[in-house]
């Protein structure tokens, strides 16, 4: 049985901030469907409940301990964040090795893990416990990349010249963990087909470009799935009404609750929802730019996101003046759901977007998504088929867009064929774990590394 051991700053439902927390959750569980032997750990952050198995699953869930790092209340945000991850790495491996779980990988998330491969090859070279292991790296952001002074090495015991990577990197004084992960991890993977082959571009890589083209022949893009027992609108119980495609007719209650909760004056209109991290990358920029022309239209729009003041400010300000605009500036999984379900079309315009899981939830709830083609988004929306699509990252574009929605929702027609279109896509896991499963196989048949 293929022993894994899956680590992350994240998982849904014990401490999620988004969708790496929701890969975590739900990836390891199709895996374990599919023989394989998967244990995850995430730091014991303050006040997060710490079953020993994932909710709803035989996967034991590991934590390592509080101490100084992670006896907090929130899980990212603080000054030392990349120290206090870069002290994570370690505690991944000594938390294997107490557990006695001799993993055959390990698949790290991002650069809150990026160092274990560095680890292995260095401080715990010659430990006989990780003799056969091999790492994979997800990347879900190429842009939090976990850069500070080199100086935070010292928690792990490292320091500029333990590698000739970590004395490249460090040339200018800091160290960019997730650069060390993508060059020393056997296997690097990205989230979806489109956004492995955009990071090799300046345009996309973050600066990393160079890096990733010298892994190329080691670098893989698998889409990310989404955990379709718990995003169900059948059985989802923080809906108002629940349906599927069998009694799509029901959907429209949660319509109806949705506009009477946010006090809609125009129920008639079409709602327009999204769901999302209020930063640049998710498009905010350009919704600050065409609020005025939302004001305008026949078309009822619901912010729900927490992130940048400056995002936070506008959309609030557009609120106040157009009353067909509601923002609800909070973290809240409930009125998440009750967005997908009560919705005609959710808004992910995106400036770059790994893999996004936010469309894929709007269109299993028969949400049209309305996005901008990149990353994920490009593999998972189909202009004209299960939602709509714009290409160039302009506000003029995003403005066309919304105003094909307003028209195409005067064809009710049209509305549901895209809708049962999406609602008719597989999002399940279960393609994405087995891909996952073929890489980690072809990982234990490469040679051992040495730096
Ligand atoms: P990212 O990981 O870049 O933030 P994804 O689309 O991959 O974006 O995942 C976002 C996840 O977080 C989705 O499950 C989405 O529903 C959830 N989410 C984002 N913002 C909020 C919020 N304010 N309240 C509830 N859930 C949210």
């Amino acid at each position: 049985m293929l022993k894994v051991l899956f680590a992350a700053s994240e998982l849904t439902p014990i401490a999620k901030v988004g969708g790496l927390g929701d890969v975590a959750g739900a990836l390891p569980k199709a895996l374990r469907n599919l023989g394989v032997d998967i244990r995850i750990v995430i730091p014991q952050y303050r006040a997060i409940s710490t079953p020993s198995k994932l909710p709803g699953s035989q996967v034991p869930v590991y934590y390592a301990k509080p101490g100084k790092y992670f006896d907090r209340d929130l899980i990212y945000g603080y000054p030392d964040d990349v120290e206090r991850f870069t002290y994570f790495n370690k505690a991944v491996l000594e938390l294997a090795k107490a557990e006695q779980f001799e993993p055959d990988i390990i698949h790290l998330n991002d650069y809150h893990t990026s160092l274990i491969p560095t680890l292995l090859k260095t401080r715990y070279a010659s430990d006989p416990f990780f003799a056969q292991t091999r790492t994979l790296l997800t990347i879900h952001n190429l842009v939090n990349q976990g850069v500070a002074d080199q100086d935070v090495l010292q928690t792990v015991g490292l320091n500029g010249s333990s590698t000739p990577n970590l004395g490249w990197d460090t040339r200018d004084g800091d160290v960019d963990l997730l650069l060390q992960g993508i060059s020393e991890a056997d296997l690097v993977v990205a989230v979806s087909p489109t956004y492995a082959k955009e990071i090799l571009t300046p345009e996309y890589g973050a600066g990393l470009e160079g890096k990733l083209a010298e892994r190329h022949g080691d670098l893989f893009g698998i889409l990310n799935g989404i955990d379709t027992d718990s995003y169900n609108p059948a059985t989802d119980p923080n809906i108002e009404v629940r349906y599927s495609l069998a009694n799509l007719e029901r959907r429209a209650s949660n319509k109806h609750s949705l506009v009477q909760d946010l006090g809609f004056s125009n129920p008639e209109y079409p709602v327009m929802g999204m769901v999302s991290r209020l930063v640049e990358q998710k498009g905010l920029d350009l919704i600050s730019e065409i609020t005025k022309d939302l004001g305008k239209l026949p078309i009822n729009m619901i912010f729900l996101g927490v992130g940048d003041k400056k995002y936070e400010q506008a959309l609030s300000q557009a609120a106040q003046s157009y009353s067909n605009i509601k923002v609800r500036l909070k973290f809240d999984e409930a009125q998440a759901r009750k967005i997908y379900a009560g919705s005609d079309f959710f808004l992910v315009p995106s400036r770059f977007e790994p893999s996004g899981l936010t469309q894929m939830i709007a269109m299993r709830y028969g949400s049209i998504p309305l996005v901008r083609k990149t990353g994920g988004l490009a593999d998972t929306v189909f202009d004209n088929e299960t939602g709509l699509v714009f290409e160039g990252y302009r506000s003029s574009q995003l403005l066309g867009v919304v105003q094909r929605a307003v028209q195409l929702f005067g064809d009710p027609k049209e509305v549901k064929r895209l809708q049962i279109n999406g609602m008719k896509r597989d999002f399940s896991w279960s393609r994405s774990a087995q891909d996952y499963v073929n890489l980690y196989q072809r990982a234990l048949k490469m040679p051992r590394k040495k730096l």
